[in-house]
């Protein structure tokens, strides 16, 4: 048996035009599954959804009605769901609560968490339809951890944990398993401003014993393993995929 083969199997992943979500979607891809890409750039959608000859379904998370098609449109296309990953995210504005911008507060909400639960209560019922399958939340590992700089972010990726904790129990007898990955720092857009700052990056990496960035396809390796019959006794967990910066105390 391969513990990995994906074949006959349909997978929804948000934000994955790019980055993390992209590498997700090839990884999946590679497996055998049809995997639906979305971001909200209908250009960028094409785009790839060409290069991976693959539906591709344009979806603002923050719009439940656009949600609605992309859950709609690719359980009609394909004749169901097996596997949703939730990782379109946003870091929003740096800096302390106190000086905390609230609809900058709104914008990371909204994007990050809320629209995981509406995506979520759209798929699910689908998922277990099926006779169940994998869902996976990307979280982060700024939510383990206090900060003084990132907000409504950690926030927000802090509920998301909670979230897949709360629909494992709720989906558990249906066989729908939810789990989150908590990525540390991998390199791609989004942190590109962090790599690009040397102090930071030699304190951060001084932290990780593994001494380096992640890279996307790395935080795929962990979303094919929940995806796949490979981590079918695992559901309600956060998989954190770091580098082992969680665990260090620094020496
Ligand atoms: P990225 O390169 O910035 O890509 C983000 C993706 O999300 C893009 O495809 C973007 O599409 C999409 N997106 C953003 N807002 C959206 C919206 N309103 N509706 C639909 N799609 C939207 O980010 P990444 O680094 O790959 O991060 C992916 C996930 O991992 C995020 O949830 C992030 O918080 C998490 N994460 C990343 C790191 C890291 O170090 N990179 C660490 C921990 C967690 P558009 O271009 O169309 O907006």
């Amino acid at each position: 048996m391969n513990l990995f083969d994906l074949h006959g199997k349909v997978a929804i992943i948000t934000g994955s035009t790019r980055g993390i979500g992209l590498a997700i979607a090839r990884a999946l891809q590679d497996q055998g599954a049809q995997v639906v890409i979305s971001s909200e750039n209908a250009d960028d959608c094409d785009r790839v959804g060409r290069e991976m000859g693959t539906l591709a379904i344009p979806a603002d998370v923050t719009d439940a009605r656009q949600l609605e098609k992309l859950v709609h449109g690719t359980a009609d296309h394909h004749g169901g769901i097996d596997i949703l990953v939730c990782n379109a995210g946003i870091t929003g504005r740096p800096g302390p609560f106190a000086t905390v911008d609230m609809d900058d507060f709104d914008q990371v909400m909204a994007i990050n968490l809320r629209s995981q639960v509406t995506l979520c209560n759209l798929a699910l019922p689908h998922i277990a339809a099926r006779g169940g399958g994998s869902t996976i939340l990307i979280s982060s590992l700024s939510s383990l951890r206090g900060n003084s700089a990132i907000n409504a972010y950690a926030l927000a990726k802090a509920g998301v944990a909670q979230l897949a904790r709360n629909l494992a129990v709720e989906w558990g007898p249906r066989n729908v398993r939810v789990n989150a990955i908590s990525p540390g720092f991998i390199r791609t857009e989004l942190s590109a401003p962090l790599l690009a700052d040397a102090a930071f990056v030699q304190r951060r990496m001084a932290m990780t014993p593994l001494r380096r960035p992640g890279e996307v396809h790395e935080v795929a390796g962990a979303a094919l393993f929940l995806a796949s019959a490979a981590g079918a006794f695992v559901t309600g967990q956060n998989l954190v995929v770091d580098g082992g910066t969680l665990i260090s105390d620094g020496t």
